[in-house]
């Protein structure tokens, strides 16, 4: 998928990051994580102290990333970053636990996907600064301590349910971050316009903003394929008509949903009648992995209110017949 996948080559990685905004003052929206923050911050600096680990959580291109780098960035701090899978071995993160100076930020990505023994001497980490390792093998192995300087670990998950207890209660500050609205999201669209250079207008902006799936990253990678379709269809310039052309060559709907939305809302419909129908079934029927589904797809489609999730399954709502053209059943609840 090209749209709206979490993942992208590496020269849009590139752009990605040159896109990030640096302090708190420029990271648009999420007022309540945003305003908490600055005030945690503002008091670990206050007294010289490490702030509180953070946990960050909601979809895929939502910021998570972004704000770890700002946190550290408003502490003043390095940051180090990873990822829960890339951890494998307890002295992988040992090593990098060993290596932070006073108060620095941990930035741990997908940490629901850490394993065991990773996770098992990341606790005493966060609660005393101290790690228990390994020295030597068989009988003459022996475990020592070590003192750790004083850190904040932030991290990332799609989802905060798939953490272990354990782990979730070693967070002093959880924040959920949220869709965000179109206004949101078109003053993303013109400050990235603005940094490259790209000449837009308002409605070009906000159309964009609109289809972007409540989400920066796409908002980004729209507004970058619309700079291509208007730099060889026409002058350059991004207007609402030039924007709504492109977005529809990308199979973007006027509703901002892509191909694999349409997909899914297609299969409960037309397959399992509406629903209500298990993740796993949907999986199978569309061919995309129920982790995906759950985690970048539906999310979205729950928030905009064409998908129920109900203890029996999934089950498409009123509004999601009336997208795709058809008539919502007579005993629809919805
Ligand atoms: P996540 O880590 O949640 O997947 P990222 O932090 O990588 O998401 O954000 C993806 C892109 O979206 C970044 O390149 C950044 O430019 C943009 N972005 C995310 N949140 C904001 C925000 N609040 N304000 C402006 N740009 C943002």
């Amino acid at each position: 998928r090209m749209v709206s996948a979490g993942h992208s080559s590496v020269g849009e990685e590139a752009l990605e990051r040159a896109l990030r905004p640096k302090l708190l003052d420029e990271y648009v929206g999420q007022t309540k994580a945003r305003e908490q923050l600055e005030i945690f911050i503002g008091a670990a600096k206050k007294r010289s102290e490490a702030l509180d680990h953070v946990l960050l959580f909601g979809p895929p291109g939502l910021g998570k990333t972004t704000l770890s780098h700002i946190i550290a960035a408003e502490l003043g701090v390095n940051l180090r970053q990873t990822s829960g899978p890339v951890l494998e071995k307890p002295k992988d993160l040992a090593a990098l636990l060993t290596n932070l100076e006073a108060n620095d930020v941990l930035f741990i990505d997908e940490i629901h996907r850490l394993s065991p023994v990773v996770e098992e001497i990341l606790y005493p980490a966060l609660e005393d600064y101290q790690i228990d390792i390994m020295i030597g093998e068989g009988p003459a192995a022996r475990s020592i301590k070590l003192d750790l300087q004083p850190f904040t670990l932030v991290g990332a998950t799609t989802r905060a349910g798939m953490l272990t207890n354990p782990l979730r209660d070693r967070f002093g500050i959880v924040a959920r971050l949220e869709f965000y609205t179109s206004e949101e999201l078109s003053r993303i669209v013109r400050r990235s316009a603005g940094l490259l250079k790209a000449p837009i207008d308002d409605e070009g902006c906000f159309e964009i903003a609109r289809r972007s799936r409540g989400t920066p990253r796409i908002a980004n990678r729209l507004l970058r394929r619309v700079r291509d379709y208007a730099d060889v269809k026409s002058d350059g310039r991004i207007t609402r008509e030039i924007a709504d052309l492109a977005l529809a060559m990308l199979d973007v709907d006027p509703q901002g949903f892509d191909v694999m939305d349409r997909k899914l809302l297609e299969a409960v419909v037309h397959r399992f009648d509406g629903g209500p129908v298990g993740l796993d079934n949907i999986a199978a029927s569309i061919g995309e992995e129920s982790g995906t589904i759950e985690d970048v797809i539906e999310p979205y489609l729950i928030q905009q209110g064409f998908l129920q999730r109900t203890p029996r399954g999934r089950m498409a709502t009123k509004a999601a017949y009336l997208h795709l053209g058809l008539q919502a059943p007579k005993d629809d609840a919805t």
